[in-house]
């Protein structure tokens, strides 16, 4: 059902793209919750699984499980073998030129906090500045306040406009010799504002500072291709895209993962250990020190064929459109206060209905089936930039089609109208 009236014309048929079909891989996606088929609006907290990432996972416990490396046995061959693989298929996603580029970590926090902790200590000191966006996930805030905290270093922040872009007109002020790193995201997971990230590497290349892309929230949105931004650093979770929890990767150019020190010390990153000296082996294992997420990286692995398969230019086109229809449906709610309106977005569209707590419209929703989010998204400073403590947060995947919108629409109208 359409509950907005016409169908906007600019908006009669979606790209072709096989919604329904997909729709069908994910056996989540087919529960009913509250006596109404789930509406998974929550894309951007998490994603659901498709069936060939659980299958690949219970495959792996049921049959191959193993710990790596350690063992010259059949078990310890094949799980190795699916480890290699999952970082192989690590380095075609982020189109990285070599897997040895790829370290396995929990995700994009531990990721971020890894680089801040080990390339940070090495290279930041007293006085120097950290440079962020005030877009920015609290995991890529919080850990260079520690570092900054723990050497001296200040953090400078890339301001924003009213529909929450960045003003890279600033950059040029931001940058100077104090500079040591930029670290901003690619795409906000508050507002859906997709930055312009090549264009930040560039400005901060051209004054040989390095730069880490965030790339939590556009890793299952976009094509990614590290050598293409020239990212020195890009870092993103499984669970966002289609993968397990628990699992992600930091990609980092080999020069710059040579020259860290080690995060973290224990099995696995070791060369030779004496009680004299440790030599330690070469990245991607001298970060990876303890038994990794075997299980994790098989299915992010899956996830990563799942989405090749697709076509990612494909999904992303289609998700295009399908945000557009969905914010043209949310201007026809009476009341609505739409939370970030850039140009380039993808996937969420955040709201307000002043009068109305957000937390109640979540609760209405969710007494419909539809799961959103409500609150400050974990990135408080965007949030705050509006006058506001939180917003609702509808956010996409490509298997969301026109009849999830229009039944977040239909219950928005009906709790404005009461
Ligand atoms: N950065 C961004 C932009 C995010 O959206 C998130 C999660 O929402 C994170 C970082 C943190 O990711 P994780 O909790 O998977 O480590």
């Amino acid at each position: 059902f359409s509950t907005f009236g016409t169908q906007p014309s600019a908006f009669a048929a979606l790209p072709d793209f096989n919604v329904d079909g997909v729709r069908k891989d994910f056996p989540a996606l087919q529960q009913h919750v509250n006596g109404k088929t789930l509406v998974w609006l929550d894309n951007a907290a998490t994603t659901h699984k498709p069936q060939s990432v659980i299958d690949a996972t219970s495959r792996f416990y049921s049959r191959d499980n193993s710990n790596i490396h350690r063992a010259a046995h059949t078990l310890a061959a094949r799980s190795t073998e699916l480890f290699e693989g999952g970082r192989e298929k690590v380095r075609q996603f982020l189109g990285a030129a070599d897997a040895k580029e790829i370290v396995f970590v929990r995700g994009t926090t531990e990721a971020i906090n890894l680089v801040a902790q080990s390339w940070g200590h090495q290279n930041i000191g007293q006085g120097d500045e950290i440079l962020v966006s005030q877009l920015e996930h609290h995991a890529n805030i919080v850990p260079w306040q520690i570092l900054a905290s723990q050497v001296g270093a200040n953090l400078r922040v890339i301001p924003i406009n009213d529909r929450g872009e960045l003003l890279i007109e600033e950059l040029p002020r931001l940058l100077n010799e104090r500079t040591k790193i930029v670290s901003v995201t690619q795409v906000s997971n508050a507002l859906g504002t997709v930055n312009p990230v090549q264009e930040i590497i560039a400005m901060a290349h051209s004054r040989g500072i390095p730069v880490l892309v965030d790339g939590a929230q556009s890793t299952p949105h976009l094509p990614i291709n590290v050598q293409a931004l020239d990212a020195d650093f890009f870092v993103f979770s499984g669970h966002k895209v289609f993968g397990p929890t628990g699992i992600g990767a930091l990609y980092g150019k080999s020069h710059l993962l040579e020259a860290m020190p080690p995060w973290q010390g224990g099995g696995h990153m070791i060369k030779d250990v004496s009680f004299e000296r440790t030599v330690y082996n070469a990245p991607p294992e001298k970060f990876e020190a303890g038994t990794p997420d075997i299980a994790g990286v098989v299915g992010l692995g899956a996830a990563i064929d799942y989405m090749f398969e697709l076509g990612i230019p494909a999904l992303a086109a289609y998700e295009h459109s399908l945000l557009e229809y969905a914010e043209e449906a949310l201007r026809s709610v009476h009341g609505v206060r739409q939370i970030g309106t850039a140009s380039d977005k993808a996937s969420v569209f955040g709201f307000v209905v002043p009068g109305i707590p957000n937390e109640r419209i979540a609760k209405h929703l969710d007494q419909q089936g539809i799961a959103v989010r409500a609150g400050h998204h974990c990135a408080m400073p965007a949030v705050r930039h509006f006058g506001v403590e939180g917003t609702i947060r509808p956010s996409l995947a490509f298997y969301n089609n026109r009849a999830d919108v229009d039944a977040l629409i239909h219950a928005l109208h009906q709790i404005v109208r009461r």
